[in-house]
């Protein structure tokens, strides 16, 4: 049990009968709007910091009455529609077929973004407790969430319609921009095998209106429809560049070996080796205890990179909210578990984090406050054919440590 304080006075939002979930969006998130408001900045961040778990419990997050008449906030896991939480499980053909393709690795991990709403859109960041004015830096007449940028937008619809791709953008308002996108790769990939021109123009107009939005949001360019389809085509020059080293590259194939398991180091083993594809990360949490009061400083992100002397095919960073140490670690395994589940059957994590590979061996003896996360990377793992969480030395994880520092200082 957890004690929560209100801010000022009891919200209205908060009457007898009132549940966890009324201070959460349909989407599953926390509405951090509304948690800022209503609790001192120490209380939201704890609720903030509450762990999500993916699977479909029984409600256990609750308020309760005390006999000192404060109300408390115990947490745990709780029944939650599993809508519009894309998941692994019923897209994994869909994420086969992204990884495999020939795409370059960052727009794979931009669409990959995309579709888990990781894409740090004005709407985004106000969702995850940032302040700041919402509206659509091309058109500066809507709120600047996913599809209103990559698909309503003014300026968008202009780009696409006047793409070689000539997509109408508006139609099929009924589905979300995620399913948007993933019906049209589904779509390339079931009707144009090898040839890919079809998916490159699509992903690389995507990727062109986000790259457009940040350059005029951070180096004052103006507005142009134009632009953003020169963008595209210097992109898929680019791509071509690319694919011509690769097949050099390819010559010399890597022998993928499996690291070396020595007796005496911490790790979580789950299942069999398979074939079916192969991927070692490294991840790792940069976390801070929090200056006083400042809601919008980030407290923690996490990192995550493929283990690889080559060029990583996943790489990235995430902010997050974590009341611990511990609790950002078990997060960085979450995220990177996650994500290399949805490349590769056979998933290799490394954390530099004991307590954590410990918890995942055990989680009858874990601290309560990351037992759902321990959870979820349990619940991805027995997906997997093969899964290995070891416990590896600081310096081995450095490359996300940086990825997960510098992402937690930016913005
Ligand atoms: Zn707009």
């Amino acid at each position: 049990m957890e004690k929560v304080h209100f801010r000022n006075h009891i919200p209205p939002w908060f009457q007898a009968g009132a549940k966890v979930m009324d201070i959460m969006t349909t989407e599953r998130n926390w509405n951090a709007g509304l948690i800022w408001k209503s609790f001192t900045a120490v209380d939201a961040r704890k609720i903030l910091a509450t762990h999500i778990p993916a699977a479909d419990k029984e409600d256990e997050m609750i308020w309760a009455h005390t006999k000192t008449g404060k109300y408390t906030f115990k947490s745990g896991y709780w029944f939650l529609h599993r809508q519009q939480q894309p998941s692994i499980g019923t897209h994994s053909k869909f994420w086969k077929a992204l990884w495999k393709s020939n795409l370059l690795p960052k727009w794979k991990h931009f669409i990959w973004r995309v579709i888990h709403r990781a894409i740090p859109t004005k709407e985004n960041l106000r969702k995850r407790g940032m302040e700041g004015e919402e509206t659509c830096s091309m058109c500066h007449a809507e709120v600047e969430t996913q599809n209103h940028i990559f698909r309503l937008c003014p300026v968008s619809q202009m780009v696409w319609k006047s793409s070689w791709l000539g997509i109408i953008s508006y139609t099929q308002m009924d589905i979300g921009v995620e399913d948007w996108i993933m019906n049209f790769l589904n779509l390339f990939f079931n009707q144009d095998g090898e040839e890919d021109s079809r998916l490159l123009q699509f992903i690389s107009i995507l990727w062109s209106i986000w790259l457009h939005r940040n350059e005029i949001i951070f180096r004052n360019v103006s507005v142009s429809p134009e632009r953003i389809l020169h963008l595209a085509q210097s992109h898929v020059h680019q791509w071509t560049q690319a694919q011509k080293l690769l097949a050099a590259r390819q010559k010399d194939e890597r022998e993928v070996s499996l690291p070396a398991i020595t007796k005496g180091i911490t790790i979580f083993k789950y299942g069999r080796c398979s074939t079916e594809g192969f991927i070692c990360l490294v991840v790792d949490a940069a976390w801070k205890a929090s200056s006083k009061g400042n809601c919008n400083q980030w407290q923690a992100a996490v990192g995550w990179e493929e283990d690889t002397d080559q060029e990583p095919r996943l790489s990235g960073a995430t902010k997050i909210f974590a009341l611990s140490p511990l609790q950002a670690e078990c997060q960085a395994i979450l995220w990177g578990t996650r994500l290399a589940a949805s490349f590769a059957s056979n998933v290799v994590v490394k954390s530099d984090c004991l307590e954590a590979v410990q918890a995942i061996k055990n989680p009858s003896k874990a601290v309560v406050n990351i037992v759902p996360i321990i959870e979820d990377i349990r619940l991805v793992a027995k997906n997997l054919d093969y899964f290995v969480c070891i416990k590896v030395s600081r310096t081995q994880v450095s490359k996300a440590h940086i990825l997960a520092q510098r992402e937690r200082k930016g913005k």
